[in-house]
């Protein structure tokens, strides 16, 4: 039995980073940043202004004559502001040159064709100018960073309409078990509902993976065949991955011609893990306890999504334990699904109870794994490794 440090090893030698294409950017959500994204021009690109009211000539004078063009917010840029006059601005307008500041018109009267100040002004004010944020060419994004929505808006004001992101990874998920039910109606006798097929299908999403998905029963020969055919950049098998007569993954892969790598680890949950390759695809067996598949997506799978994507990859992190904690103690390593805070004294990871492998319950809630190894017992406060699931909080 491999040691999960093993399984990453192995992993990080069989993955390799997928090509890029460029796709627009109403098509990138998600998907993973190739190259660096750079600004297409200056932001703002003129000297804008913040406010509606009016550009002003000087600041040291409380009363100006008003021109009568006004430089609305999409206007060509206009002519210089003449000393001594004051001319009308909105949000977003070009700013005249010969500005100084600009008044809020709540600061301000029109009266008879002049503006009177209620309040002094001080020099540049409500004047965003060009290239305050950004200068043309400046980097704007790195890459192998994931785009999320404020990725896509901030790309969007740069003018990258068509960045260049990794191919997404092609996944083929047989989702096996003779008593799944998926339908909408009440449970046949013996029949469990199928979490991993949604669960997996939401998390590889998540990833930004092109997600080919198929229910199968318990059917050596069936499941062969598929495997045989499909065309992915990584196959999971979820459920049959043990040595029962039931149990299939394994012999699907020999007989579509994976070479099998990993053939169980030293995980709970996580034990029959079954990891393969055949030239660049990967293939996981998982076994079919939905905590353990949880759990073996985001400590395997996701390693080798990452790997494929340029992502950085999951790292093991210390975190201090919010409450005792308890294992078997016999030896295997243990994930124990936890939630984070952050404190004064760094991050504490929470351990959740769960009752069994097949206990989804607290996963809503869980921000990391940790992992347990060694002890039978560790006390509140004391260092432990985690692996973190989610964004991790920051001290405030
Ligand atoms: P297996 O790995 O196929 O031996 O399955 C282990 C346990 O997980 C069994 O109790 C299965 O019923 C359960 N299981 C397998 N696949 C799923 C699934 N898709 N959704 C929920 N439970 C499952
Ligand atoms: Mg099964």
């Amino acid at each position: 039995m491999d040691e999960i440090e093993d399984v990453w090893a192995k992993i990080d030698r069989a993955a390799f980073l997928l090509e890029s294409e460029r796709v627009l950017l109403d098509h990138a959500h998600r998907r993973v940043l190739a190259e660096t994204a750079l600004a297409r021009e200056d932001n703002p690109p003129f000297d804008q202004s913040a406010v509606d009211g009016y550009a002003l000539s000087a600041i040291d004078e409380t009363s100006f004559l008003c021109e009568e063009i006004t430089a609305h917010a999409g206007d060509a840029p206009q002519a210089v502001l003449r000393s001594g006059m004051a001319r009308r601005v909105l949000t977003g307008g070009v700013v005249p040159s010969g500005t100084q500041a600009i008044v809020m018109q709540e600061h301000c009267e029109l009266r008879d064709g002049r503006v009177f100040l209620n309040q002094p002004c001080k020099q540049g004010s409500f004047l965003r100018h060009a290239g305050a944020i950004w200068k043309k060419q400046d980097v704007i994004l790195e890459q192998n960073n994931q785009i999320d929505a404020a990725a896509i808006g901030l790309l969007a004001a740069a003018g990258v309409t068509a960045p260049s992101v990794r191919l997404q990874p092609r996944v083929v998920h047989w989702v096996t078990g003779n008593e799944l039910y998926r339908g909408d109606g009440p449970l046949p006798a013996g029949a469990i509902r199928d979490s991993n097929g949604p669960l997996l299908r939401a998390l590889l999403d998540a990833a930004g993976a092109q997600i080919t998905q198929y229910s199968l029963r318990d059917d050596g020969a069936a499941l062969t065949a598929s495997v045989t055919q499909a065309q992915a950049d990584i196959l999971i098998i979820s459920g049959g991955a043990g040595h029962s007569e039931r149990d299939h993954a394994r012999a699907a892969l020999l007989g579509a011609n994976f070479e099998i790598l990993i053939d169980g680890v030293n995980s709970r949950p996580g034990k029959p893990l079954i990891f393969g390759q055949k030239g660049s695809a990967l293939a996981f067996g998982l076994p079919g306890n939905p905590l353990s598949q949880w759990v073996c997506y985001h400590v395997f799978v996701k390693r080798a999504l990452h790997r494929l994507l340029g992502l950085p990859v999951p790292e093991l992190r210390e975190a201090r334990l919010g409450s005792a904690l308890r294992d078997r103690g016999d030896g295997r390593k243990s994930w124990q699904p936890a939630r984070l805070t952050c404190g004064l004294d760094g991050l504490m990871a929470h351990p959740l109870a769960w009752q069994h492998s097949g206990d989804l319950t607290q996963l809503p809630q869980t921000d990391a794994l940790i992992l347990a190894e060694g002890n039978a017992e560790w006390a509140s406060g004391e260092l432990v490794k985690i692996l973190p699931i989610s964004m991790i909080p920051s001290a405030r």
